[in-house]
């Protein structure tokens, strides 16, 4: 027998690593090759000459039959990917179970058969990228995570200096524009060094942590509270008049001072002090902010220490 160039290419149809299958005006199969039959478990002879829509009543009926109906009216190819949609069937993968990837990841296209200068059938062809969406899924997914790292600080977990400033600069901006009242507090830890000659850096940092985490809890949601420097902590208070931001100032010295720290079996004594500044007129940018509040900090250091001052 002489293999003809005909029966080549059923050959090849039926052994193409991708589905295959023809449909005609009606939405009536005309062809099924070997990848649609294993995975939806259908033999061409049980679906060949009937709608598509009988055996796979789940399939988007409207958005499928204007799709074939716009290849038959402008003869051109179509395309569907599955960043559009998902899948078109609902096939299986063969990947292990993977978070969001619930079925096999489908590109499809849409090829005019053209004979006679007339689109007598379209050809669809289904291509299996799963393997492509859990790539791109999990890339995207570090990337969020790395976005979210590059907030924070890496010891203390709370916001870093340039997520603050940026936050600073945004509050400012918008406060320029729409006045109302904001706040800076900055807090630095008193005599930290003594702490870490005392009991050891190690000691130094579990107590940094602790108190953050334990300042974070009390701050309001909608303030931002970031690691500044070393042991330098800074608070920015929307919506906040500097009044209002001594009073908070307060609660925080006390946070950190009422109860020491518990680190190894040894109880850390910590105290802070804490400079606070609004915003108003006069103030032409928001790190003149930051320099009033330091200049209040520096004035409480000098008062003795575990105390609040208000730049007046
Ligand atoms: P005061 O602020 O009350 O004037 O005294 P201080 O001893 O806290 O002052 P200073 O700002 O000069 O020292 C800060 C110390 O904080 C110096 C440094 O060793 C320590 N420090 C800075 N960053 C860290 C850190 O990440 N971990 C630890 N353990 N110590 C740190
Ligand atoms: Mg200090
Ligand atoms: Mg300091």
């Amino acid at each position: 027998m002489t293999l003809s160039a005909v029966s080549l290419s059923d050959l090849v149809v039926e052994r193409v690593g991708f589905g295959l299958f023809v449909l005609d005006r009606d939405m009536t199969v005309l062809m099924w090759n070997r990848f649609m039959q294993d995975h939806s478990g259908l033999t061409a002879e049980q679906v060949v000459g009937q709608s598509l829509f009988t055996h796979f009543p789940e399939l988007p009926r409207v958005w499928l039959s204007r799709k074939i109906e716009s290849v038959f009216q402008l003869g051109s190819f179509a395309f569907s990917s599955w960043e559009q949609r998902p899948y078109l069937f609902k096939f299986d993968h063969d990947r292990p179970i993977t978070g969001g990837v619930d079925f096999m990841q489908q590109d499809c296209t849409f090829m005019p058969l053209v004979r006679d200068r007339e689109v007598v059938a379209v050809c669809v062809t289904i291509s299996d990228v799963t393997h492509v969406s859990i790539v791109q899924r999990e890339r995207e997914e570090a990337v969020a995570k790395l976005q979210e790292f590059a907030n924070l600080d890496g010891l203390t977990g709370i916001a870093n200096r340039r997520f603050f400033e940026a936050r600073l600069r945004d509050e400012y901006t918008r406060w320029q524009r729409y006045g109302g009242e904001m706040s800076v507090l900055l807090f630095d830890l008193d005599h930290f060094k003594t702490i870490n000659d005392q009991f050891g850096h190690g000691v130094g940092d579990t107590v940094l942590r602790v108190m953050a985490q334990r300042v974070a809890g009390v701050v309001r949601a909608q303030d931002t509270f970031g690691r500044f420097g070393g042991e330098e902590f800074a608070l920015l208070l929307p919506c906040t008049p500097l009044e209002d931001a001594m009073r908070v100032a307060e609660k925080i010295r006390c946070t950190i001072a009422d109860t020491p720290i518990d680190v190894q079996g040894r109880s850390v004594p910590v105290t802070a002090s804490v400079g606070g500044a609004a915003a108003r007129k006069g103030v032409p940018a928001y790190d003149v902010l930051i320099n009033e509040a330091d200049a209040a900090l520096y004035s409480a250091k000098r008062q003795g220490r575990n105390c609040s001052v208000a730049f007046v």
